[in-house]
């Protein structure tokens, strides 16, 4: 055995396991058994706590990052993971929704390959279709009903200097990290020129028992911000943000199901 060779055999194997975005039972039973198997797991705060029933046997080490928080830098995050895959053979790293979508995986795998480290990912549900789900409105629609949803783009609103952006790049898209800026968000979506009476919809806490989705129009898109205040939320617009033809609309409903007012109609009352 080469000397290299020795040492890959001694290191161990990082598995990033995709969590899902809320109830534990949206991992997938590959993500489970990872975590049945794992020595050690790095975790971020947005996953759910029930996870740590997967993987009791574990070292849990939260190394959650917040957006604007005060958080473990990305740099030492990079650094406890190679740190842990040489003092153990089966490090699961934790993230919520899917790893590939606005995880910092690039940097993580990177940090790994540098070291001669082995990675698997293991793929999740990501925010944007655990909304889809929740409010049953197709990311992608074949047009029954007159709206063609042919393509769908997952958009990150911030920059990371931390200033909004936001275009339009398909017939559905979903934009991610905007919660704190929904009235800018619609302004810029106008000036990027969606139609005014686009179909715009936020759920937050999308795949939790307490999800909650409401329905807007760009210029009142602001009204949203209350609703869904200090929860992670995603905005689809376009055609996968319209309800399904003959469905009832959601306005803002809760996992009960139970329909509330819409801003529309808050602002029409
Ligand atoms: N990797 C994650 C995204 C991490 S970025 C995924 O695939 O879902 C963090 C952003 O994801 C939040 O700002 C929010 O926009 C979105 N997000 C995460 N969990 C969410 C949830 N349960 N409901 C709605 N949006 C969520």
């Amino acid at each position: 055995m080469t000397g290299s060779k020795a040492k890959a055999a001694t290191l161990g194997q990082v598995v990033f396991v995709s969590a899902g975005p809320g109830a534990a039972d949206l991992i997938t039973v590959r993500g489970a058994r990872r975590l049945a198997e794992a020595q050690v797991v790095l975790f971020d705060a947005l996953t759910d706590p029930a996870l740590r029933e997967l993987a009791p046997q574990a070292l849990w080490l939260d190394v959650g990052k917040r957006g604007f928080c005060k958080s473990t830098g990305q740099a030492s995050i990079d650094a406890l993971l190679v740190r842990c895959a040489r003092e153990y053979q089966r490090v699961v790293r934790l993230k919520g929704g899917d790893a590939s979508v606005f995880g910092r995986l690039e940097e993580e795998l990177q940090a790994l390959a540098a070291a001669g480290i082995r990675s698997e990912v293991v793929p999740g549900v990501t925010a944007a279709i655990a909304a889809a789900a929740h409010t049953q409105r197709p990311l992608t629609r074949r047009g029954v009903g007159g709206r063609s949803g042919r393509s769908v783009s997952l958009t990150t609103a911030m920059t990371q200097q931390g200033q909004l952006q936001a275009g339009r790049h398909a017939d559905t898209e979903v934009f991610y990290m905007a919660g704190r800026q929904l009235g800018a968000l619609g302004r810029a979506l106008l000036q990027a020129g969606w139609p005014a009476e686009v179909a715009v919809n936020v759920v937050s806490r999308a795949g939790w028992p307490d999800a909650l989705a409401s329905d807007h129009t760009l210029a009142g898109l602001a009204a949203a911000a209350l609703l869904h205040a200090g929860r992670p939320t995603v905005v689809t617009v376009g055609a996968g943000a319209a309800p399904v033809a003959a469905a009832p609309r959601t306005g803002v409903s809760a996992a009960s199901g139970q329909a509330a007012t819409t801003d529309r109609a808050a602002t029409a009352a």
